[in-house]
């Protein structure tokens, strides 16, 4: 059986044991709640998790280096992060527009406000403190490159591994010393990372298990057209869009990409961190879809940090939600101004559960609208959040597809190859 075959199962059997346990009435028990769910499946899902976030920096760190002394021989940095940048914004601009059509045309608040009468209860939403634009920017600097790391800061660690990098690819025979040292320790790191992927099939039976139990799954029904047009417009972009541009600007056949992305997409689903599956995504986009490293060190990390065309869909479709259910009116001006918000709100994310809720916050109180709507969809986000994580994480492989294949860098040979890169079951033969 293969990975994505064995992470499946996992998966289904978790979800199913996990409803079963809601099902029956044994969430609460003493022996399966306390040991069961909270003790061994809890611990098992914060082991595999915390194993994936172990990863994230030392193997961003690495891998980034070794890709910008490359870029920095050849000098062309400036135009592949220009292409990155604008690609990740591009497609997140298209991501919320393409959910506000969507929610002008099912209109999911209105249904919830007239059926309901307005009686869907909430609790009122306390905004906490969400990034500002230009906090965001300051932050992009590290003053210690250690403490960056330590806090797990990704965009400070990709400029200083940016920096670093290219002064490697400067510095004569001293940086090419070092620049093979970091060759090296960037195979290691691979290694390492496939090893973990390898738990993957346990991982995420323990979250699945956890999320099936606790999910309240009669909150859905209250706001049904709200979830299904955030989920619509998620499939639609992932299924619709991101092909398209990948055929139209990269001549690569869509299914082939999807099939490849498999598994960060589904650990993207059972861990709801575009953070967390980072490593999952480097490695596949590297080994399996053949993006050089130059490339694919850079946009990815960068990616998981700034591009979340899923979370912007969600807060398009909120804002419209939140603005029928009260009764406000948006005008052209308005949904332009959710439009920007929400591209600029996605930069400001933080590619951990939920952080999309937080962030709504700015695009709501940019357009006037009351912040204490949040409390109405709240119940149903943690669902949305793991549909929407699998998008954000799909959108950075898909712009790192199509920036290499601009720059030469895409191996078709590997993408064309169902097995380039495939994680075996013993882990000493990748
Ligand atoms: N969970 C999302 C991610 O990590 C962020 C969010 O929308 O809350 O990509």
């Amino acid at each position: 059986m293969n990975l994505t075959q064995r992470i499946l199962i996992g998966m289904g059997l978790g979800l199913a044991l996990g409803v079963g346990f809601q099902a029956a009435d044994l969430v609460s028990n003493d022996f399966i709640g306390a040991y069961v769910l909270d003790g061994a499946i809890d611990a098992g899902g914060k082991i595999f998790v915390t194993l994936l976030k172990m990863m994230v920096v030392p193997l961003v760190f690495v891998s980034l280096v070794c890709g910008a002394t490359s870029l920095g021989a050849t000098g062309s940095v400036g135009r592949l992060g220009g292409k990155t940048i604008g690609l990740y914004l591009a497609t997140t601009a298209l991501a919320v527009s393409l959910a506000l059509i969507l929610a002008l045309v099912v209109d999911p608040g209105l249904s919830a406000a007239d059926e309901q009468n307005g009686a869907v209860a909430f609790d009122a939403y306390q905004a906490k403190d969400a990034p500002s634009v230009k906090d965001t920017l300051i932050n992009i600097f590290p003053s210690n490159p250690i403490q960056a790391m330590a806090d797990g800061k990704m965009l400070q660690v990709i400029v200083f591994a940016l920096l670093l990098g290219l002064a490697l690819s400067r510095a004569g025979d001293a940086g090419s010393r070092i620049a093979g040292f970091f060759q090296d320790l960037n195979e290691v790191m691979m290694k390492l990372i496939t090893m973990v992927i390898q738990l993957t099939p346990y991982g995420v039976f323990c979250l699945m298990v956890k999320l099936g139990a606790t999910v309240g799954w009669v909150e859905i029904g209250k706001v049904l057209a709200y979830f299904l047009t955030v989920a619509s417009a998620l499939i639609l972009h992932g299924l619709l869009v991101y092909p398209t541009l990948l055929r139209i600007l990269a001549g690569v056949n869509p299914l082939t990409f999807l099939r490849k992305m498999r598994e960060p997409m589904l650990v993207a689903f059972s861990t709801s961190s575009s953070g967390a599956t980072l490593p999952v995504t480097l490695r596949t986009v590297e080994h399996r879809i053949g993006v050089n490293n130059n490339v694919a060190s850079f946009a990815v990390p960068l990616g998981a940090t700034i591009n979340m065309d899923g979370t912007a869909i969600m807060q398009g479709v909120a804002t419209v939600f939140i603005a029928q259910f009260f009764g406000y009116q948006l005008g052209v001006d308005a949904l332009l101004m959710v439009i920007l918000t929400a591209t600029l709100a996605s930069i400001g994310t933080a590619a951990v559960p939920g952080v999309g809720l937080i962030t709504l916050t700015l695009v709501l109180g940019q357009v006037g609208l009351p912040i204490e709507g949040i409390g109405l969809i709240i119940g149903v986000d943690r669902l949305l959040d793991m549909l929407r994580t699998v998008v954000n994480v799909t959108g950075d492989g898909t712009v790192a597809t199509i920036v290499a294949n601009s720059e030469g860098q895409l191996d078709k040979e590997t993408l064309r190859d169902p097995n380039a890169g495939a994680v075996a079951q013993v882990p000493s033969d990748t």
